[in-house]
């Protein structure tokens, strides 16, 4: 199962979008964007619920 964190799902204008089928990776990968990008820091816990309410 691919796992999959886009911007525009959390209403960024922006294409970026992390996918995998480890969470730990899209996770991390996914943060670390818009960390740096949009300059907003999402805690892990908050990254595996929105992963987990998209059901894959
Ligand atoms: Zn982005």
């Amino acid at each position: 199962m691919t796992l999959r964190l886009s911007c525009k799902d959390y209403g960024f204008e922006c294409d970026f979008e992390s996918k995998g089928d480890n969470a730990s990776t899209v996770i991390e990968e996914f943060g670390k964007h818009t960390d740096e990008v949009h300059g907003i820091e999402y805690s892990k816990e908050a990254l595996m619920q929105f992963i987990m309410r998209k059901g894959g």
